[in-house]
């Protein structure tokens, strides 16, 4: 008997993942006319109901603490949802000796309803520092192949900032920046007299209204995400845009597990877990375009194994999963006497910094390779969960004069964070723990890590700017009660440098390269390996300079969607 096949459904592009570098492709590829099918390991967004920008405490369970007081930072329950150090069911794993934190997010937009908003260029050296210092890689491509990208995504996301010249951090299309505020105004006065150049920062948060979305009203709560999408994220800035088009089709709580490979050696399916009913599916296109962030994007490409491709597909050179960095990170508090019981004064403004430092040295002999920015802040915002933790270990006492001594303090303290530049090295990667597997049957990571003596150094080197900066500003560096007692232990040794991964910006586990026996992209982003397949998250970055990535990966994604629909037109996809 005559046995009828159901016609498939063939879709131009298929998307995985829809955070920065994915929402931007559907933008995109949907603009330029493609049919786009996107697949989302979490739900969809609703702003109005998920995010918390003006909830009070006694709004939320637990007062915003979670169960037993533990969650603090970016795991309170005030934040934008479903982004988790841990998520239930789906592990990763550490090689013995290895430490690494990994933040994912499950939830349409991905980490762009949680990130900092801090949006800046990478400089022209960055993409040729190998030629300048002989470590790590050049870019294939250079500032000026990406620049009239950064010029696109600026000018439609909208980042304030402000014109200046500095060396290797490149100005772009800027919105007017918003002024700084007083503890702001006393560490600028402080960098001027050390010769650190402290200008206003780069957020991509509106300071005017922009294409129906408002300007900001200066709530000073982003990273609960923001209702009226006065700053950005892709579920409220790329999706929107894309869908309406009509040739967006996004299937949500759909986590891929395998790049399938036709017969003609191009990709011709994605496999996934279908969430609600855990049913296996598969979705076809003529493309495929990788966005499940840096390292997702390297697990599904070393989950994704043929006869073709036995060590993950697009890895004939063997980097997938090689090369991972992140930034270099150090933390430091002081504490200024002078901004105690300071009078009420309005302290308004956007959820971040209004001004930055950024690297101050560049292109001087330094003790150390490559370079870092500062970012700072305190003073007087709404207080959060966790604001007066430190105050509570360090006053003796409770009742009537703890919450005295919070009140004095109140506004009295400014953090310091550097942001540096990882090199690349040989010892810190991701690969596939074939032991272990999540809770839909993928095996997962196992991450290596080593920080080298160039970030040690390095983190040494902000550890002993930011007390300059703390102490020319008349205060006092913030030792906690842990650091008290670390004082002589291994924090000091190493110069306080971060865990691996912590700082959220991990990268370059499917990098671009001219020479396809060294990476696994071309620098269109497109596998050397296999013609139809793209990646357009921060897994082809080939250096981690200091700029957080976000905006790279950006301006990236769309450079590369730009090419994709320039070869669908030719008939080469
Ligand atoms: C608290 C915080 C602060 C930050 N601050 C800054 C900052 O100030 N500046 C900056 O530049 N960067 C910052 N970042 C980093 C920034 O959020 C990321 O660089 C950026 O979101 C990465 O974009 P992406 O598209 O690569 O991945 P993501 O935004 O992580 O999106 C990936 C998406 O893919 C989905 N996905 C994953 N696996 C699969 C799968 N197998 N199948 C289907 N879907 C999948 C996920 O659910 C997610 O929605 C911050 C991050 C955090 C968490
Ligand atoms: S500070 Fe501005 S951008 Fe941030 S959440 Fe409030 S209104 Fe939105």
């Amino acid at each position: 008997m005559l046995e009828i096949t159901p016609r498939r459904t063939v879709y131009d592009v298929c998307i995985i993942g829809s955070g920065a570098g994915g929402g931007t492709a559907a933008k995109v590829l949907t603009e330029g006319g493609l049919s786009v099918v996107m697949l989302e390991a979490g739900p969809r967004l609703n702003p109005d109901r998920d995010f918390k920008e003006h909830a009070w405490p006694y709004q939320l369970d637990h007062r915003g603490v979670g169960i037993g007081g533990r969650q603090r930072g970016i795991g309170n329950e005030f934040m934008a949802p479903n982004g988790f150090w841990e998520i239930d069911g789906e592990p990763y794993t550490t090689a013995p000796g290895s430490s690494f934190r990994w933040f994912r997010s499950r939830i349409e937009g991905g980490r762009t309803n949680h990130w900092g908003r801090i949006a800046l260029r990478f400089g022209p050296a960055d993409f040729r520092a190998h030629s300048t210092d002989g470590m790590g890689d050049d870019w294939p491509i250079s500032y000026d192949d990406i620049a009239p990208y950064y010029d696109k995504v600026e000018a439609y996301i909208g980042v304030f900032g402000s014109k200046e010249n500095v060396p290797n951090s490149p100005d772009g299309v800027f919105m007017p920046p918003p002024k700084p505020r007083c503890t702001e105004t006393v560490i600028k006065k402080a960098c001027d007299k050390l010769n650190i150049t402290c200008i206003p920062s780069r957020l991509a948060i509106l300071t005017k209204a922009l294409n129906g979305r408002d300007a900001c009203h200066y709530c000073a709560q982003c990273g609960r995400g923001c209702q009226s999408a006065s700053n950005f994220s892709s579920s409220q800035v790329m999706i929107p845009p894309a869908a309406a088009t009509g040739r967006l089709t996004m299937i949500a709580n759909a986590m891929a597990r395998e790049l399938v490979l036709g017969d003609n050696g191009k990709v011709e399916a994605v496999s996934y877990v279908d969430k609600t009913t855990k049913a296996e599916k598969r979705v076809y296109a003529k493309a495929f375009v990788v966005a499940a962030s840096a390292c997702e994007s390297a697990r599904l490409l070393l989950n994704s194994r043929s006869a073709s491709f036995p060590n993950g597909i697009a890895n004939s050179s063997g980097v997938v999963g090689r090369y991972l960095t992140d930034s270099v990170g150090s933390h430091l508090e002081g504490h200024f006497p002078q901004l105690e019981n300071f009078p009420i004064h309005n302290h308004d403004g956007v959820g971040g910094m209004h001004l930055y430092m950024p690297w101050w040295l560049f292109g001087q002999k330094n003790e150390f390779l490559r370079g870092y920015h500062i970012e700072f802040g305190g003073g007087r915002n709404m207080p959060g969960v966790g604001s007066f933790d430190g105050v509570c270990e360090e006053h003796e006492g409770y009742g009537a004069s703890l919450k005295q001594r919070c009140r004095s303090a109140y506004g009295s303290f400014i953090g310091f964070s550097g942001r540096g530049e990882m090199i690349p090295n040989p010892n810190s990667y991701c690969e596939i723990d074939s032991d272990v597997k999540d809770k839909w049957g993928i095996p997962v990571l196992r991450f290596h890590w080593e920080w080298s003596d160039n970030e040690i150094k390095m983190a040494r080197h902000m550890q002993a700017t930011f007390r300059s900066i703390v102490e020319t500003a008349g205060g006092t560096v913030v030792l906690g009660v842990k650091e008290q007692m670390n004082a002589q232990g291994d924090d000091q040794k190493n110069g306080k440098i971060s865990t691996g991964g912590e700082i959220i910006h991990e990268l370059g586990t499917v990098r671009m390269g001219s020479d396809k026996k060294t990476s696994a992209l071309n620098g269109n982003c497109q596998a050397h390996d296999v013609n139809n397949l793209f990646v357009a998250d921060a897994a082809p970055f080939v250096s981690n300079a200091d700029k957080n990535p976000t905006l790279t990966i950006m301006a990236l994604a769309w450079r590369t969607s730009d090419y994709l629909m320039d070869q669908a037109k030719k008939g080469e996809i």
